[in-house]
C-alpha cells in the first residue's frame, strides 16, 4: 500500500482509514463528493504532503496513478441512502465498475466495502457469509441493499473474468468519533439527543437487534483483510455482542447523565429485526476479532460528540 485511494474518504469510516494509512507511511488520494462527508473531518491533514482530497462524483470515471484502492462511497445511513435513492444505487453500482475499471487498468487490488444489509432481515442468526440473505426488491432500503449486492456480484465477476484483485468486506453497523450529528443513525441520533435535552426516539418497541462495533476495531480488520493475500472474502467484519436499542437508549442516558425522555416512533419499513455477525471467518483468516466494548466506545463517541456540539 504505497499509493492509496478512499473513495468516500471525507466520511466517517474514510477519514480514520485514510488516519491510518497515512500514518503506515502511505501516500493518500480521498475522493468524495462531500455529499454526506465533511472536509472538517479530513481538515487536520491540510498540511500533509502525501494527502490529497478530489471532490468528485465516484460514478463518473476518473484516471488515477494507484496501487491500493478502498471502494467506500456511497451514503450508509438509512435517512441519507433513501433522500436520493436512484444516486445511491448509481454510486454502488457505477463507483464500482469505475473503481475495478481503474484497478485493472493500475494492477490495483481493490476492496469492496460491503454491508450486513446483503443479508436483508435475516432468516439465519447470527450472520454467517454463506448465508444469501431475504432481501426485498423493491422496498424503501432497496437501493442501498441491492446497490451493494450488486457491487459484490461485480467485485466476484471482475475477478474471474479480468482478473482484478479484489476483496469484499461485509461492514456491520460500526459507530465511533466522526459521525455526523445529522447522520440520522441510531447512535449519533440517541447522543445528540441527550446531549441536547430532546427525547430519544426509538422506533418500533426497541426490541430489534444489531451488534455495534467501534470504528478502530473496523479499520484494524479493513487493512488486514487488505494485507491478506490470497483472500478475497467475503467476510464479515463486526463485533457480535448483541443487545437491542432500548437497552442501547438506557446506555446513551446513563453515559450521558441526561434526563432526556424515551419516546416511541413508528418502525420503518424493513427494518430488520435482528443483526449479529457470525465472525468465524474472520477470526481465523485475518487473525481478527474487536476489541473495544459497547461500554467503552459509547464513552469515547460520547466525548467525541460534546467536544464538536460544544455541550
Ligand atoms: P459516510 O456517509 O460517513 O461516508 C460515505 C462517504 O461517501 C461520504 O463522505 C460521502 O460524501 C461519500 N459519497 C457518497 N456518495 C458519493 C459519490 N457518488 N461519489 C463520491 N463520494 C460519495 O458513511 P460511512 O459510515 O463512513 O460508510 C462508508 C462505507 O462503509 C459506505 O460504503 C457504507 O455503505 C459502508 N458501511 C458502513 C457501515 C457503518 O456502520 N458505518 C456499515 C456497513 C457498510
Ligand atoms: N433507530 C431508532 N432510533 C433512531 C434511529 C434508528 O430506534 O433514532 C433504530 C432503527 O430503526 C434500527 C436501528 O435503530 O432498527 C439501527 O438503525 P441505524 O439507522 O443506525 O442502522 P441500520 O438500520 O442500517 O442497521
Amino acid at each position: 500500500m504505497k499509493s492509496v485511494l478512499i473513495t468516500g474518504g471525507a466520511g466517517f469510516l474514510g477519514s480514520h482509514l485514510a488516519d491510518r494509512l497515512l500514518g503506515e507511511g502511505a501516500r493518500v488520494t480521498c475522493l468524495d463528493d462531500l455529499s454526506t462527508g465533511s472536509a472538517a473531518n479530513l481538515a487536520h491533514l491540510a498540511n500533509e504532503p502525501r494527502f490529497e482530497l478530489i471532490e468528485a462524483d465516484v460514478a463518473t470515471p476518473i484516471a488515477l496513478d494507484v496501487d491500493t484502492i478502498f471502494n467506500l462511497a456511497c451514503p450508509a445511513s438509512p435517512v441519507h441512502y433513501q433522500h436520493d435513492p436512484i444516486k445511491t444505487m448509481r454510486t454502488s453500482v457505477l463507483g464500482a465498475i469505475n473503481m475495478l475499471d481503474l484497478a485493472e487498468k493500475n494492477g490495483a487490488v481493490i476492496l469492496q466495502a460491503s454491508t450486513s444489509e446483503v443479508y436483508g432481515d435475516p432468516h439465519v442468526h447470527p450472520q454467517t457469509e454463506g448465508y444469501w440473505g431475504n432481501v426485498n426488491t423493491v422496498g424503501e432500503r432497496s437501493c442501498y441493499d441491492e446497490g451493494k449486492r450488486a457491487a459484490e456480484t461485480l467485485f466476484a465477476d471482475y475477478r474471474r473474468h479480468r482478473g482484478v484483485r479484489t476483496k469484499l468486506v461485509r461492514i456491520f453497523n460500526t459507530y465511533g468519533p466522526r459521525m455526523l450529528p445529522s447522520d440520522g443513525r441510531v447512535v449519533s441520533n440517541f447522543i445528540v439527543q441527550a446531549l441536547s435535552g430532546q427525547d430519544l426516539t426509538i422506533y418500533g418497541e426497541g426490541m430489534q437487534t444489531r451488534s455495534f462495533c467501534y470504528v478502530d476495531d473496523l479499520i484494524e480488520a479493513m487493512v488486514r483483510m487488505m494485507r491478506t493475500a490470497d483472500f478475497a472474502g467475503p467476510v464479515n467484519i463486526g463485533n457480535p455482542f448483541e443487545f437491542n436499542m432500548l437497552e442501547l437508549a438506557q446506555k446513551v442516558l446513563a453515559f450521558t447523565g441526561s434526563t432526556s425522555q424515551i419516546v416511541y416512533r413508528p418502525l420503518p419499513s424493513d427494518d430488520p429485526r435482528q443483526r449479529k455477525p457470525d465472525i468465524s471467518l474472520a477470526k481465523e483468516r485475518l487473525g481478527w476479532e474487536p476489541r473495544i466494548g459497547l461500554d467503552e466506545g459509547l464513552k469515547r463517541t460520547i466525548a467525541d460528540f460534546k467536544t464538536r456540539l460544544n455541550t
